[in-house]
């Protein structure tokens, strides 16, 4: 099978558009954050599982994009992610006993 369909390096969606599918892009055509597509993807991936709680869909939405050539490097590496977030094997902390109260 010949590949002359594009897969979305953001997404893995077939693209017509390049690199990149139109979920993927800003009204001008650049690549959307990591936040914003992390966001949206954890979006997807409750109406796809409504059962997760919203950490766990991060985790999963997260652990996707790592495999995406998008975001490969920003969720597998600290260097290069503006917020210091690991996959971690377990996702329920305790809120952190500095954020006041
Ligand atoms: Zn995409």
């Amino acid at each position: 099978m010949s590949d002359d369909t594009t897969h979305c390096r953001s997404c893995g969606m077939t693209s017509e558009s390049g690199p990149y599918c139109r979920h993927c892009i800003d009204e001008s055509g650049d690549l959307q954050t990591f936040d914003e597509r992390l966001t949206r993807m954890t979006q997807f991936m409750r109406r796809r599982d409504p059962s997760l709680t919203s950490a766990a869909a991060e985790q999963e939405a997260r652990a996707y994009m790592a495999t995406m050539p998008a975001w490969r490097d920003d969720t597998g590496d600290d260097t290069g992610l503006r917020r210091p977030v690991r996959l971690h094997p377990v996702v329920i902390r305790a809120p952190d006993p500095c954020a006041g109260a």
